[in-house]
């Protein structure tokens, strides 16, 4: 049996520096593609692109999908305005990423959605967003560590009950967190399964759905060390490879 082919929402990258500055690359981080590989995945990038047809045509030939990280969603597409606090939007690629969820979705593939790939899912499913998390009065944990990527820095409880706590055998874990926007409100059939001690929510998992994680965190950055983390990707494509 072949191995689970899993996508990677791409984005794009242009260097600030050298002879090629502002040049568009088609790129991922590369810790995606480790984890994947790490537990027996097949890594492949899905470039950001435009054309609906195409997006749809590739996902035909994954098992799985993860939505990486990167800019702010912008607000208008969830019926606000811009808000000082926001970051960098990218309204282009929240459009390739809600074509992605459509097609990985029509498909029932498993998707984890990770970091912004969080926050997109959420909105793709009518939920809102804390444009910064100074907006939000209870949020008092550092959720934008200065420490390096692989560094757990908060705990994140999680439901006793949920998929995730299953997976990883524990209902606490100490995450790494690189986030300045959270989850106001969760969209519809988004289950909550993990908080951080602030009650900022930190995982949701899809309750009419085959089998679709979504957290803050990024595991990605933390797999190559850290047990816990690892299971999340090995999760993902055993339940690719059982589609
Ligand atoms: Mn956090």
């Amino acid at each position: 049996m072949r191995k689970p082919i899993i996508g990677i929402s791409g984005s794009i990258l242009a260097d600030d520096s050298g002879v090629f500055r502002g040049y568009p690359r088609a790129y991922v981080n590369s810790d995606y593609v480790r984890s994947v590989e790490d537990a027996g995945g097949v890594p492949v990038i899905i470039p950001f692109e435009a054309d609906e047809a195409n997006i749809k045509a590739t996902i035909e030939l994954c098992d799985g999908l993860i939505l990486s990280g990167g800019q702010d969603v912008s607000p208008l597409n969830y019926g606000e305005e811009p808000l000082q606090g926001i970051g960098d939007v990218f309204p282009e690629r929240d459009k390739f990423d809600f074509s992605l969820i459509r097609a990985a979705m029509d498909r029932l593939l498993p998707v984890l959605a990770i970091c912004r790939g969080h926050q997109i899912i959420n909105v793709y499913n009518g939920g809102t967003l804390y444009q910064d998390l100074s907006y939000d009065k209870n949020c008092t944990i550092k959720h934008l560590q200065n420490q390096r990527p692989e560094l757990g820095t908060h705990t994140i409880i999680l439901e006793k009950n949920s998929r995730l706590a299953d997976i990883i055998g524990k209902t606490e874990i100490i995450t790494n967190s690189f986030h300045h926007q959270t989850i106001k409100t969760a969209g519809s059939g988004l289950e909550i399964t993990g908080r951080a001690k602030d009650g900022t929510i930190e995982a949701f998992e899809h309750n009419n759905y085959p089998w679709l994680i979504s957290i803050q965190f990024h595991p990605e950055m933390m797999s190559a060390v850290n047990e816990d983390m690892k299971k999340i990707f090995v999760a993902l494509i055993t339940a690719a490879k059982k589609r």
